[in-house]
């Protein structure tokens, strides 16, 4: 089964609207059909969700994400000091199943598909998977 993915350049942390970029690998998995399209980032400190792409809400999530994990001394943080982005990341997962009608990505109106970033900047790999409904 065919994957494509795209990379996306990232600043220090910040939210990334990547529909466009969903669409188009959807587009071209699916050929037509219906069935779920699976979005997923590579990557231990980027996180991937879906909710609206208004730039102050993306500010808002990426704060508030941040401050929902404690201050502690991490024991990571001897290694590579980025503990947090790690915990918040899998705290906000690193996938998303999306529905896919004759071909197209289904999102409601205030919809997109956002990658998080938390310990950038980076090159960020997204992957898009299509899983075809059985005729
Ligand atoms: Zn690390």
């Amino acid at each position: 089964m065919a994957m494509e993915v795209f990379t996306v350049n990232t600043e220090r942390t910040g939210a990334i609207d990547v529909t466009g970029k969903v669409r188009e690998c959807v587009r071209n998995l699916a050929k037509g059909r219906s069935g779920v399209a699976f979005v997923f980032t590579f990557h231990t400190t980027t996180a991937i969700t879906v909710n609206e792409a208004e730039s102050g809400l993306m500010d808002d999530m990426i704060r508030a994400g941040i401050s929902l994990v404690p201050k502690m001394d991490y024991r990571h943080n001897r290694i590579d000091n980025n503990a947090e982005a790690h915990i918040i990341s899998s705290l906000i997962g690193n996938s998303v199943a999306l529905p896919v009608e004759d071909g197209e990505l289904k999102l409601g109106t205030w919809q997109s598909v956002l990658l998080l970033e938390f310990d950038g900047p980076r090159t960020r790999k997204v992957g898009v998977k299509f899983l075809a409904e059985a005729d």
